[in-house]
């Protein structure tokens, strides 16, 4: 009876361990998770009747044990040349949230979000001029993969998921973790943590405690800035943790996971793309295993900061090469339907 009463929990949040102990509630043996997994994250297939190794009476009771449901309404927006999509997610309770696919020559690429707005107010950023709304679960972030795989009907077996969209990943640290780990389950879909990024404003004990999980995820920090002075205005969490603090965090993950760590720098025409800042970023970057990614700041109606001309996009990164170990200049993707990086908030094309 009690499974009547109840709202049954989304299936996308729990991991196999969760639903084999749900299961075993109701006496189902534990390889019963692994079929159910096997069904969902590596078939596609979330209709129980379905199932077909499932047992008759357990595909008719599984509707009412766990919510197989992605979201309550999805629209999705492509761009003209069909490289870049946004995807508006319609949460239970009504708020949205949105996630960005992009093809490039090399791969697809998921951009997933972790909260509806974001409290950290970065001065050039749509998603933080909402305020944070509320954090998501585990499931709705895992129904963002499923979703935009859906979407592209699972032909790329091997795509990457950055945590690049709305909200900072590791203020809602759990359940990304937790999302996280049911994306990587082998017997689901069995996403390797290489392939996933997360990127932060620059939360500094989170990125220790990220470094002692035992995944080699990618690190991203929004670096931004070369000066306390400077950051301190354009990540306001810098002046909780400043740059030395961000920059020594970041080389240990770095260290322990073995991986580069990427300093992505927004370019802001004229505010913080002088020869001197490239001299600084260079100098920060040769002191830690990384990369530098440059992004031309993307507009955001009702900010006034300039995007840098692609010649001083280039001088920039020219001043960066021959001193610094890798620099990317990021591709503006999904700019006309306001998908860009930091243009998530609510814009629609025709904002
Ligand atoms: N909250 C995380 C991830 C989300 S944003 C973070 O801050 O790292 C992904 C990247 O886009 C971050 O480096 C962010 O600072 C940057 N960004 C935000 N607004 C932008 C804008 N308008 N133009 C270009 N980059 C922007
Ligand atoms: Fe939040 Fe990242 Fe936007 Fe800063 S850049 S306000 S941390 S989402």
């Amino acid at each position: 009876m009690i499974e009547t009463l109840q709202q049954p929990p989304s299936l996308f949040g729990l991991d196999r361990d969760d639903l084999a102990r749900q299961l075993s509630a109701f006496s189902e043996p534990g390889y019963r998770a692994d079929q159910i997994l096997a069904w969902v994250y590596r078939r596609h297939e979330r209709d129980p009747m379905r199932m077909s190794n499932l047992p008759g009476p357990l595909r008719a009771r599984l509707p009412g044990l766990f919510d197989l449901s992605l979201a309550r309404n999805v629209t999705v927006n492509s761009t003209r040349d069909g490289l870049t999509q946004k995807f508006v997610l319609e949460l239970a309770g009504g708020m949205r949230v949105e996630s960005v696919s992009m093809r490039t020559e090399r791969r697809l690429t998921f951009c997933l979000s972790s909260q509806v707005g974001c409290a950290l107010k970065c001065a050039f950023c749509a998603t933080g001029l909402m305020g944070l709304k509320r954090n998501l679960a585990a499931e709705e972030i895992v129904a963002q993969v499923v979703t935009m795989g859906d979407y592209h009907r699972w032909k790329d077996d091997r795509f990457n998921l950055v945590f690049m969209g709305m909200g900072e990943p590791l203020a809602n640290y759990d359940a990304v973790l937790k999302a996280i780990r049911i994306l990587h389950e082998p017997r689901g879909l069995n996403l390797g943590a290489r392939r996933i990024t997360v990127s932060t404003s620059g939360l500094v004990p989170q990125i220790r405690r990220l470094g002692e999980e035992d995944l080699q995820l990618g690190l991203a920090v929004s670096l931004h800035a070369t000066t306390d002075a400077l950051r301190d205005q354009l990540v306001p969490v810098n002046k909780r943790w400043p740059i030395r603090e961000l920059l020594d965090a970041a080389a240990t993950y770095g260290r322990i996971v073995g991986r580069r760590v990427t300093l992505e720098y927004t370019l802001l025409g004229g505010v913080n793309d002088t020869f001197a800042d490239a001299e600084r970023l260079s100098a920060f970057a040769r002191a830690l295993p990384s990369k530098i990614n440059l992004i031309p700041y993307n507009p955001v109606p009702g900010l006034h900061w300039q995007r840098p001309t692609p010649e001083s996009v280039q001088r920039f990164a020219g001043w960066l090469y021959p001193r610094s170990p890798a620099v990317t200049v990021r591709q503006t993707l999904g700019g006309e339907i306001w998908a860009a990086c930091g243009q998530l908030g609510g814009l629609s094309p025709a904002a």
